[in-house]
């Protein structure tokens, strides 16, 4: 018997890897919790720090990550313990005092560079990214508003008002991302944000108090004014700006009628698997651009070549 999670998984395989995940390290949780041991890691020879400029990563030669020796690190750094690499050496990335973090996306310059990177090193990065982001953007406890310190190797940061003591953790904010589907035709909407002719899945946070499906099917309704059953399940994505979960699916829509949104969307249409081939291959007479390969929004355009073929 073959049910719908091992079909998907077979899918999967045949498909491209999602951008940003996969990171190679450890992330040796053990260590994080137990000072001593993460002490003698940084103390060690071969403990290395991801050199980074503000939030954007330097480039190596070769277009990967650029790493340096552990006490490269600057004065007064908060270090953030990104695991063990497989040679067992501590990674690191350190928190400036000064750097202020920002919730914007990449700009487009670094991430044509990102979307050449190394499949690990980009997810290594989008790790240390969203974690070093969060750490800047957290120095005040949003309890009481007393200074926070960084704790369990920068997994974690504590209130230093003794009276207050709240504990806080790095953010994950869950995105739906979907794929509707009516009459073997795909929804699919452009932001005025996107270059020119591009369009992708709709998308959303999901909100305090709803499930994924219930936020797959709400954002669909206030953007496009269309109804979807059989909300679907299909892969995720870290996505590092700032610190996103994308949670990416499928769902059928029984009317197609279409009323957009145009504070959240500039337009939306239904593209047939012809149209959608033609803009995967990226062919000139494709009616619309697709996403990068690093879009989880493109692997689900793929996803749907194959599995709903
Ligand atoms: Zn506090």
């Amino acid at each position: 018997m073959t049910d719908t999670a091992t079909l998907t998984a077979g899918l999967h395989k045949a498909l491209p890897p999602i951008a940003y995940a996969g990171n190679p390290l450890d992330r040796a949780d053990a260590v994080r919790t137990d000072p001593a041991r993460l002490a003698a890691v940084q103390a060690a020879a071969g403990a290395r720090l991801l050199v980074l400029d503000g939030l954007s990563p330097e480039f190596s030669a070769e277009g990967g990550l650029v790493w340096a020796p552990l006490a490269a690190a600057p004065e007064g750094a908060d270090l953030v313990f990104l695991g063990l690499d497989p040679q067992g050496h501590g990674c690191f990335a350190a928190v400036a005092p000064a750097l202020g973090g920002s919730t914007a996306p990449a700009a487009p310059n670094l991430r044509a560079m990102l979307d050449a990177m190394p499949a690990a090193d980009l997810a290594i990065y989008g790790g240390a990214r969203s974690l070093v982001d969060w750490h800047a953007r957290h120095r005040f406890c949003a309890r009481c508003g007393h200074a926070t310190r960084a704790a369990k190797g920068g997994w974690q940061r504590s209130c230093a008002n003794a009276a207050c003591g709240a504990e806080h953790f790095p953010r994950v904010d869950p995105v739906t991302i979907m794929l509707v589907e009516h009459d073997g035709r795909l929804l699919l909407g452009r932001q005025p944000r996107f270059p020119a002719g591009r369009y992708s899945a709709l998308a959303g946070f999901v909100e305090p108090g709803e499930t994924v499906e219930e936020a797959v099917a709400r954002e669909v309704l206030e953007e496009a004014g269309v109804r979807v059953r059989d909300v679907r399940y299909v892969a995720s994505q870290p996505w590092p700006y700032p610190s996103s979960l994308m949670i990416a699916c499928h769902a059928l829509a029984d009317d197609p009628a279409i009323a957009i949104d145009h504070a959240e969307l500039e337009d939306a249409r239904w593209f047939t698997r012809a149209e959608v081939t033609a803009a995967l291959e990226g062919r000139p007479d494709a009616p619309f651009g697709a996403p990068t390969h690093t879009a989880v929004a493109r692997h689900l355009l793929e996803w749907w070549m194959v599995a709903r073929g």
